[in-house]
């Protein structure tokens, strides 16, 4: 199913494989979009804007055609200090590619015990997300 013998190419308004018509991909098998990384926040956001666009196409109608799709990653550099890189993402019809948002996203100016309150809260929340 994949596009390079590596990865699955996929239209990002819908996740759906370029190879396999019907097939959504999510996830680190995706041929990544530009400046996208590979992560467990993306992959979130994969899913969301995948059962968004299912939803749509399962009742005849139109996927949104602009999906934003954002990654957030904290590494704790100590026991209590962390760092983050974030950045945002969005289809774009012109180009037909879904690409950074300029000026969005971004990473830490420095290490902080605060990043490292935030990244426990990210924690939590995708696990609540994710989990139930
Ligand atoms: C060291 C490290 C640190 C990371 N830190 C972060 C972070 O801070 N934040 C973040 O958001 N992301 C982080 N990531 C990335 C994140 O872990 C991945 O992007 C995420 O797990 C991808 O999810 P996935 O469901 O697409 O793939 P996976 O989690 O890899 O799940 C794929 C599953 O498919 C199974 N599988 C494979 N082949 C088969 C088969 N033939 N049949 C059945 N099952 C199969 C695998 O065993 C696996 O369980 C980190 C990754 C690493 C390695």
């Amino acid at each position: 199913m994949t596009s390079n013998n590596r990865w699955c190419d996929v239209d990002w308004r819908t996740m759906e494989s370029k190879a396999v018509k019907g097939i959504h991909v999510l996830g680190d098998a995706t041929l990544s979009a530009a400046g996208m990384p590979k992560s467990g926040h993306i992959a979130n956001a994969h899913a969301k804007v995948c059962a968004a666009a299912l939803v749509e196409l399962l009742n005849g109608r139109e996927p949104n055609p602009n999906p934003v799709m954002n990654n957030t990653c904290y590494s704790f550099v100590s026991d209590k200090e962390a760092i983050h890189v974030a950045s945002v993402h969005q289809y774009d019809a012109g180009q037909g590619a879904i690409i950074p948002v300029k000026g969005a996203g971004g990473v830490s100016s420095t290490r902080s015990e605060l990043e490292g309150a935030y990244a426990w809260s990210w924690a939590r929340n995708i696990w609540a997300d994710m989990l139930g």
